[in-house]
């Protein structure tokens, strides 16, 4: 579904990101795991055009990477920002409503009931303001809102950050089911364990390069990654 060919991801003189490529099925999770700085964010960036640089990036066979932003996300490719980043004094529904602005009424009104079947917590609140939820419902807002653009490719940086260990389990859960759809996950994760537990397969990414790529479960069982990233 996704394919990059050798991505690079420059700001200004620095180079950020060097010849990334992997690919990404339907249906399938990918992490990107790396410490603070390795360039997790700066590919999914890349990935959307938000960072400037150079390389092939397509999507279900088609060339995306001459597009804009807008029309990259008009094709299907969606971001759950790094920091959630809702809107705090819109309430949930006019979060969702912004997710969408390219669908019509009934599209947009459709999607919402969705949304709200698949977060039911989102239901609950849905005329509550977005900066008075908690890290974890803010989290789950942040995911609706970029999937009201009915992606193909949902991507999501740092979904964990400083969320309790069961809304962890939540979104985990949540990916399942997300992958049960037929969507492909890109998931860019610090936290090492959950996204492997989380994903099919990972990047570890150092420096901004590739510098292992296998099976999740691979990984969780090699001394190395457990070493310096799972803290074993
Ligand atoms: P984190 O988990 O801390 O966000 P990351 O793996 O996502 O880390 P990036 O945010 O992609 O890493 O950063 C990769 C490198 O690019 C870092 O050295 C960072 O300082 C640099 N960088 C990121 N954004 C910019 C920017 N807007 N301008 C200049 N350099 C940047």
């Amino acid at each position: 579904m996704l394919s990059l060919d050798r991505l690079t991801v420059r700001y200004g003189a620095v180079t950020a990101v060097h010849d990334v490529s992997f690919e990404l099925a339907s249906g399938e999770v990918l992490a990107l795991v790396g410490a603070n700085g390795a360039g997790k964010s700066s590919i999914l960036k890349g990935i959307l055009g938000i960072a400037l640089g150079s390389g092939g990036i397509s999507l279900a066979g088609k060339r995306v990477d001459g597009l804009t932003t807008h029309l990259r996300v008009g094709q299907g490719i969606a971001l759950s920002p790094e920091g959630r980043h809702v809107f705090n004094a819109m309430s949930v529904e006019e979060n969702l409503d912004l997710g969408a602005l390219n669908a019509t009424r009934e599209d947009v009104d459709q999607r919402k009931r969705d949304m709200f079947e698949l977060f039911p917590r989102l239901d609950e609140r849905r005329n509550q303001r977005a900066g008075s939820m908690s890290g974890g419902e803010q989290q789950m807002l942040a995911i609706a809102r970029a999937l009201m653009s009915k992606p193909k490719v949902l991507m999501l940086d740092e979904p964990t950050l400083g969320l309790a260990p069961i809304i962890v389990e939540q979104l985990i859960d949540l990916l399942g089911v997300l992958k049960q759809r037929g969507l492909a996950i890109l998931l860019a994760e610090q936290n090492a364990e959950m996204a492997l537990e989380a994903a099919d397969r990972a990047c570890v990414i150092e420096l901004g390069r590739i510098v292992r790529q296998a099976d999740s479960a691979a990984l969780r069982n090699d001394p190395a990654i457990r070493e310096a990233y799972l803290g074993m």
